[in-house]
């Protein structure tokens, strides 16, 4: 059977956990050449690349902090000479601090505009010589619904995902004429470490409101990303594709 990806390339940053480590295996069993990023969990990631693999293609597992703006002009140099070629940049990394907006002090705004929205334009900036060359690529973008219809104590965390929808469509329609794609994928609520600590009350109470009833799967937004990498949606750029059950009808 042909594989979806066969014949590309990804760089996902966030790759060690979550919903970015299930589309490294994705990636990699669809036959993609993988580079993915991690903060600080080097044994997770090396458990990752050894999985990914198995699938018969090159894995790279790299520390970099995707806020850091020389690290990811570094980080971007490491893969093009690794893998040769760029053709789907995925900025998965991403994280909460949340409280309501009375308890929210400047470090739990400025850690989570830089590690969820800075890191976007850090990633493509560098990215974008690469693929201009290349005259294709295709740029997926990790938000979430709560940057569509808010969230009462994720003002910040809100406002980064929001942003990632304004950034994208620009993005979109600066370079589609150069055959580069720019696209959001909006999960909902995806069983991870970062909903775990959401305690059991509230996952109950999520659940309840989701019109198909259950917390989605990594492997569920992993699905939409590879359509998003691959060339079945060559024809699609500057949307917003929402994986959330129903949530953000
Ligand atoms: P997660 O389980 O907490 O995993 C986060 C990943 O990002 C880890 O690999 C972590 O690396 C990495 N990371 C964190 N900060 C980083 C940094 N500064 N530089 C590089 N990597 C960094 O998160 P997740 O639930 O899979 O979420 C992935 C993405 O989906 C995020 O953008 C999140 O906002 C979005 N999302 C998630 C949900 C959900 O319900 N889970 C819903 C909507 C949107 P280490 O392991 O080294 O820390």
């Amino acid at each position: 059977m042909t594989k979806l990806l066969q014949e590309k390339t990804a760089l996902i940053t966030g790759g060690s956990r979550g919903i970015g480590r299930d589309m490294v295996l994705s990636f990699a069993k669809q036959g993609a050449d993988v580079a993915f990023t991690y903060r600080s969990n080097a044994e997770m990631a090396g458990a990752v690349a050894k999985e990914a693999e198995q699938y018969g293609v090159k894995v790279m597992a790299i520390q970099s902090d995707a806020s850091d703006y020389t690290a990811a002009e570094e980080l971007i140099k490491e893969v093009v000479e690794g893998l040769g070629r760029i053709d789907i940049l995925v900025n998965n990394a991403g994280i909460t601090k949340d409280n309501l907006m009375l308890r929210m002090n400047e470090e739990m705004w400025d850690a989570v505009i830089n590690v969820n929205l800075k890191s976007v334009f850090n990633l493509t900036k560098h990215a974008m010589r690469t693929m201009l060359k290349q005259r294709s690529g295709s740029i997926i973008n990790v938000g979430s619904v709560v940057g569509i219809f808010g969230n009462a104590g994720q003002a910040n965390y809100a406002a980064s995902k929001a942003g990632i929808i304004g950034f994208s469509k620009s993005i979109a329609k600066e370079v589609g004429s150069r055959g580069i794609r720019c696209n959001v994928l909006a999960p909902g609520f995806i069983a991870t470490d970062m909903t775990e600590e959401l305690g059991e009350d509230t996952i109950k109470a999520y659940e309840a409101s989701i019109p198909l009833k259950t917390l989605g799967k990594p492997q569920q937004v992993s699905d939409a990303a590879v359509f998003l990498g691959s060339d079945m949606s060559t024809y699609v750029t500057g949307q917003v594709l929402s994986v959330c059950g129903g949530m953000s009808m």
